[in-house]
């Protein structure tokens, strides 16, 4: 599961949580993203802490784990050499690519997406205010997943108001916000 994860919250977990279950996935893979290219528009908080946020909402779900191939790889994070990069390190592993409805959507316009849906079985998950887009295809799965009406934009945009994100975020992760004075 790629994100910016800026920050994760419990509609990145359930998400995840729920297609690991219905596919019977034996690891989900978190990815946060290195530069973000479609979000160079705004300030993102840096791969480090954004990294380390993820580690700490996944930590105790053995089935979680979060990779550095994003952040670690110069440049822009393009999901196809994410995708690469995993299928590398896991030669043998079957590949599944959990995504929201709104970023689902995002990814059929790319112009690589055929080759992603070699890489990857993509499975496109509901999410609030978003439509699932229609298609009639069986290597894409679309699934509905427990609604979490959840944004990380809304959590940043909570923070600088001084609202609580208690219970939209890990407990860890309110409380790594405040340590490190993310998002003020
Ligand atoms: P931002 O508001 O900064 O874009 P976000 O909440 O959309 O943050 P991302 O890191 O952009 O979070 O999303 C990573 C992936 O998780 C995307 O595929 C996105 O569609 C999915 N996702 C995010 N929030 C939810 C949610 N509440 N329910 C289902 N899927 C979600
Ligand atoms: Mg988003």
């Amino acid at each position: 599961m790629g994100g910016t994860f800026d920050p994760i919250h419990h509609g990145h977990l359930v998400a995840a949580s729920e297609v690991a279950s219905v596919f019977d996935l034996d690891e989900v893979v978190f990815v946060p993203t290195g530069e973000p290219w479609q979000k160079s528009n705004r300030d993102v908080a840096s791969a480090e802490h954004r990294y380390l946020m993820t580690v700490i909402a996944t930590a105790a779900n053995p089935r979680f784990t979060v990779s550095r191939v994003d952040i670690d790889r110069p440049g822009p994070t393009y999901t196809i050499d994410t995708l690469r990069d995993l299928a590398a390190q896991r030669p043998e592993a079957e590949l599944f690519f959990i995504t929201g409805a709104d970023a689902m959507a995002q990814i059929m316009g790319w112009k690589d997406v055929e080759e992603l849906w070699r890489l990857a079985h993509f499975v496109g998950v509901t999410r609030p205010g978003h439509e699932l887009p229609v298609l009639d295809r069986n290597d894409v799965s679309l699934m509905e997943v427990p609604a979490m009406s959840i944004s990380s934009t809304d959590c940043r945009e909570r923070v600088r108001t001084g609202h609580p994100v208690w219970y939209l975020v890990p407990d860890g992760v309110v409380q790594y916000i405040g340590k490190y004075k993310l998002y003020n």
